[in-house]
């Protein structure tokens, strides 16, 4: 299966911060994008693509013009990738969007369990998003698609659970994991 891995926000406007590090959403998950193509070579049977969102002075352009881009590459599913923030530091967990089909639901599924166990932090559950913020990233490609938020940039926890490499790696696996569980 052919999974494409959306890096979320653009050069641009990189998204929310990393209270640590300083890192944005763009640049971590760029990042995490990488090591989810590196580690795809001990999956066999899936193939990956990263994809980078262009700024087009136009957010719907923008999402319509990255997953016209996966569609063309002939992904099977798509992932998107996030972490959350909020003005509260007490803020913390894991969280999966999807559009509510069945297989896009399947794959959250996946990736919310599989993230919860390489990260261990609170479950925040499935969220069907078919209106506003971020359902553009579920609806606008052919495939299946889901957008993860695996942790808050802006909680301790939420940092603590993924500013390590061995954590990242662990993270980047949990997403193959998933498309294995869920498309294999
Ligand atoms: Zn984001």
């Amino acid at each position: 299966m052919k999974l494409g891995i959306v890096v979320g926000h653009n050069a641009r406007a990189q998204g929310a911060v990393r209270a640590d590090t300083g890192e944005t959403e763009f640049y971590w998950n760029a990042r995490l994008a990488e090591m989810i193509e590196d580690q795809a070579r001990d999956f066999l049977g899936i193939t990956v693509k990263v994809f980078f969102r262009k700024d087009m002075r136009s957010y719907s352009r923008e999402l319509k013009d990255v997953y016209r881009r996966t569609d063309a590459w002939g992904a099977d599913a798509t992932c998107e990738l996030h972490f959350n923030s909020h003005h509260n530091p007490a803020a913390t967990g894991t969280e999966t969007l999807t559009s509510g089909s069945k297989a896009s639901m399947a794959f959250a599924d996946a990736a919310q369990d599989r993230m919860l166990d390489a990260l261990g932090l609170k479950d925040r559950g499935e969220k069907i998003v078919r209106v506003g913020r971020g359902s553009a990233s579920l609806i606008n490609g052919r495939a299946p698609a889901i957008l993860i938020e695996p942790y808050f940039g802006s909680s301790r926890k939420g940092l603590a659970a993924t500013d390590e490499v061995h954590e990242m790696r662990a993270l980047a696996r949990s997403v193959l994991l998933a498309a294995q569980d869920a498309f294999l």
